[in-house]
């Protein structure tokens, strides 16, 4: 039976949601000067406010989903203001916690153009001037880092997908039969390689891909966290002997925790003789490839058959831009491409074009590509070399500062991130001397997280619970890092003080 449309089909279409023009640049206007307050205070405001849960979940507005809509003027304003009020300043100069960087103004205004004309990237069709910029910023992003072009890849939202596109193509190269059809279940057990450094993509790579987590070997790391070239040998030699097939050896160019660089050339040497597919995760660390100071093996990335780098880091991107990028562009395709009944994408009459979501995991896209390209064109590689380095002389400022302070211990710096900790003399030389630091340098990290005054993060290394300062902040200058020992010992004096004196707060 059928069934008598409740409403009648509109002739003269005024939807809730849209906007008349006078109206969209009213308000669109009125969010530029907001976001234009943000940035014009980013150095004065607090780090962050160091709100708990409850606490910023009181100020969203009470009750069920809204039965009526209201103004969009009054609902920017209020969403400018809870933003301004609640936030954590990633871009905030004294921002050294993780590794996610200040973003590019341009970017902010790229997204809102992208969001404006709203392109699907999952084909040309949907988006032919976008995808020949995402097109062109891949390319681009190749060159920078040193890695030959012509070259296949894509933008995906950040680093972890970024290694999840190269472990899906090195399964797709390494399997005997066809593991799309068939899956895992007629393979040899497969192995991945990776230094125990690595970052926690490569176990939901492990588990998501079907090999599980115990197909990770993970090569101990040297005394500077860099893989253990004979132990990774060893390994491999292993499993082979024991009937596993190797999938891939993961480099990786900048670790999280310490920002180690593998010795690229030397796995891409052992990966080559041995057949095994070399993926290096430059999440962090591959736009310092573009120095020309740059170690060659952090070049050695131009030696993998895949590479991750996160535009959302060093290139100083907003969130979300990861970038996977694959030697061979044809075996990509064979990893995920599909062509349903249902996308008539290709022209019969005309040169082929690019269908991003042939490529990847995604199938409709948005245009993240554009704050990638813009930034690029704002500054050049001129510009980028000139903020990496920038980056990494106030990293190694900050381990001379730390280096030479009577009360830390400054203990690691690579690329951009410096590790040390706040080590009191009067801390010192009892039989629970590292456990009490830990204990101090866990308490005060806490404090200094919720405190506003600046931002870091921490790393454990050898047992040893040590402060993290990442510089991917273009706004970060040497008063800032000037700034940090100061606030650690200060902050630092009062944990030990408590904690010496029975402190209210020790644990
Ligand atoms: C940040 C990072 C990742 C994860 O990237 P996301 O963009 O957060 O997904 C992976 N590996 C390394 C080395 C990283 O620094």
């Amino acid at each position: 039976m059928r069934q008598e449309p409740r409403t009648r089909a509109p002739r003269n279409r005024r939807a809730p949601i849209e906007m008349d023009p006078e109206e969209f640049r009213r308000v669109g206007y009125l969010a530029i000067d907001r976001v234009a307050d943000l940035l014009a205070r980013i150095r004065e405001v607090p780090v962050t406010a160091g709100e708990s849960p409850s606490e910023v979940r009181a100020v969203l507005p009470a009750g069920p989903v809204p039965e009526r809509g209201a103004g969009a003027e009054e609902l920017v304003e209020e969403a400018a203001r809870l933003l301004a009020e609640h936030s954590l300043w990633i871009g905030h100069p004294r921002f050294l916690g993780f590794i996610t960087s200040s973003a590019a103004p341009i970017g902010a205004l790229a997204d809102l153009l992208a969001a404006g004309a709203n392109p699907n990237l999952g084909g040309f069709v949907l988006s032919p001037i976008a995808t020949e910029i995402e097109a062109q910023t891949v390319r681009w992003i190749a060159e920078l880092i040193g890695y030959p072009v012509p070259c296949g890849g894509l933008l995906v939202s950040g680093g972890n997908m970024a290694n999840f596109i190269g472990f899906l193509a090195a399964r797709r190269a390494a399997a005997s039969g066809d593991v799309r059809a068939h899956g895992l279940v007629s393979e040899p057990r497969l192995a991945v390689y990776v230094s125990e450094e690595t970052h926690t993509w490569i176990q939901k790579a492990a588990d998501l891909f079907g090999l599980g987590t115990d197909a990770i070997r993970w090569i101990e790391a040297d005394a500077n966290r860099r893989m253990n070239l004979h132990s990774l040998e060893r390994r491999i030699a292993d499993d082979r002997k024991a009937g596993i097939r190797p999938l891939l050896v993961a480099g990786t160019a900048g670790s999280v925790g310490v920002g180690a660089i593998d010795p690229l050339p030397a796995i891409a040497e052992i990966c080559r003789r041995a057949g095994i597919w070399f993926h290096v995760d430059g999440a962090y660390g591959a736009p310092a490839a573009m120095l020309p100071e740059a170690p060659e093996d952090l070049k050695g990335l131009a030696l993998a058959d895949s590479v991750a780098v996160d535009p959302h880091k060093w290139l100083y991107s907003p969130l979300e831009a990861g970038c996977a990028i694959v030697r061979d562009r044809k075996l990509l395709e064979e990893t995920f491409r599909y062509r349903p009944p249902y996308y008539h994408l290709e022209r019969r009459d005309k040169e082929e074009p690019i269908n991003f979501h042939e490529l990847g995991m995604q199938n409709s896209r948005g245009f993240r590509a554009l704050k990638v390209w813009l930034g690029i064109r704002q500054v050049g590689r001129e510009g980028y070399v000139r903020m990496i380095r920038d980056d990494i002389a106030l990293a190694r400022a900050l381990f001379d500062r730390v280096s030479r302070h009577e009360e830390m211990e400054a203990v690691s710096c690579n690329l951009s991130v410096t590790t040390f900790r706040f080590a009191p003399r009067d801390g010192a030389g009892d039989a629970r001397r590292e456990e009490y630091f830990n204990e101090l340098n866990e308490e005060l990290l806490e404090r200094l997280q919720s405190g506003g005054e600046t931002f870091l993060s921490n790393a454990v290394i050898d047992g040893k619970f040590l402060l993290r300062a990442c510089v991917v902040n273009f706004r970060t200058s040497l008063e800032d890092i000037e700034a940090v020992p100061e606030i650690v010992a200060r902050v630092g004096r009062q944990v030990h003080a408590e904690k010496r004196g029975g402190g209210k707060r020790s644990r």
